[in-house]
């Protein structure tokens, strides 16, 4: 049988977390013969530290045959020893009154020291997932911070945003979700995101020419799929927390265990494609094969897509440029 991986989550106490462990415990990420250590991370609090105890508490009661161990943490410097796999779900939300600028530096500061730890004592093949919000920025913040492991590792999650506009599609269609081949989403996870569908096929046909109006695209589509998650706080009273997730085991596992030549969304740092600057965690569509990924290349941009991959690129700059001087 295999030799268990070591799989840290941050964040482990909180509602995604909640949503995340018990998956990851029982196979769905990393494979039905995989066997895994978690590693969770709280902060020290005391109420923290003791919600994540319950947790713990929980996932041995599930007595999943995969969990070959479990620890709880409080400092990254020992929660990120030999890690194999790391999801970075815990993060600083906007409280009252916070301003943006407040919170790019409160994460900033997370982030950074997370990288740190990353840097130090993590397996030197660590694949990392950023969750927490701003994802993007705070994946570009850790990568940054680790400097010696490889950049290509560090990813944030836009797989969310891909989900939800598939569902979208396959509600439009009429289609099964399963159907929808060569969606892409690229950019920030942010509203600003644009969800694009120009290429995607069902059963070898056009999606865009089933759907036949640039108005629903540009009206509909794009707007709900941008907002989803305030939609999901409107009605539910909490943020998304099962969605987001499955998106993290989606992430995971088809970075670990490939694609088959399907293409998924993923935020990781740009090589230069599409003309977005070198080091941008920016939303591309990719393939994964043997544990790495491939971003399609060679898609053509059409004047209303460069419009709106120019717009999700300003913000992540902004954001990045925001944090600049703090790293
Ligand atoms: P959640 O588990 O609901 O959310 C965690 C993070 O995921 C937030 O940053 C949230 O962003 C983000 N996120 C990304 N995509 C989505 C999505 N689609 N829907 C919802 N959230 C999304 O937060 P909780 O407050 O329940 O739990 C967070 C835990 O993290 C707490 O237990 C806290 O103690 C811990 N924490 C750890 C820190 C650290 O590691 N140093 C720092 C701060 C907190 P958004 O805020 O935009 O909703």
């Amino acid at each position: 049988s295999k030799k268990p991986v070591r799989v840290a989550v941050t964040g482990a106490a909180g509602q995604i977390g909640y949503a995340l462990l018990f998956r990851i415990a029982s196979g769905e990420m990393l494979g039905k013969d995989q066997p895994v250590i978690l590693q969770l991370l709280e902060i020290p609090d005391e109420k923290a530290q003791k919600a994540l105890k319950g947790v713990m508490m929980e996932l041995e009661d599930c007595a999943f045959p995969l969990l070959a161990g479990m620890e709880a943490h409080g400092d990254p410097m020992t929660g990120f020893k030999d890690t194999d796999y790391a999801l970075l779900v815990g993060a600083r939300p906007r409280g009252p009154g916070m301003e943006r600028a407040d919170l790019l530096a409160a994460n900033a500061q997370i982030f950074t020291a997370q990288g740190k730890a990353l840097n130090a004592v993590a397996s030197r093949d660590v694949k990392v997932l950023v969750v927490g919000n701003p994802a993007n920025t705070n994946a570009y913040i850790a990568m940054k911070s680790a400097p010696d492991l490889k950049r290509e590792n560090f990813t944030a999650m836009l797989r969310l945003d891909h989900n939800r506009a598939a569902s979208q599609i396959a509600a439009k269609t009429g289609k099964p979700v399963a159907s929808i081949r060569k969606l892409a989403v690229w950019g920030n996870h942010s509203p600003t995101m644009y969800a694009d569908y120009r290429f995607a096929t069902i059963d070898g046909a056009s999606v865009k020419d089933m759907i036949n109006d640039q108005v629903w695209n540009k009206d509909v589509f794009l707007p709900t799929v941008g907002k989803r998650g305030a939609a999901i706080i409107e009605a539910r009273g909490l943020s998304s927390a099962a969605s987001a997730a499955n998106a993290a085991i989606d992430h995971m596992r088809d970075w670990a265990l490939g694609t088959n030549g399907e293409w998924v969304t993923m935020g990781v740092p740009s090589n230069g494609e599409y003309g977005i600057p070198k080091d941008v965690m920016f939303g591309f569509p990719v393939t994964t094969e043997g544990g790495q990924y491939k971003i399609v290349e060679g898609l053509p941009i059409d004047e209303f897509s460069q419009a709106c991959i120019d717009k999700t690129l300003a913000e992540l700059t902004g954001e990045q440029d925001g944090v600049k001087h703090l790293l």
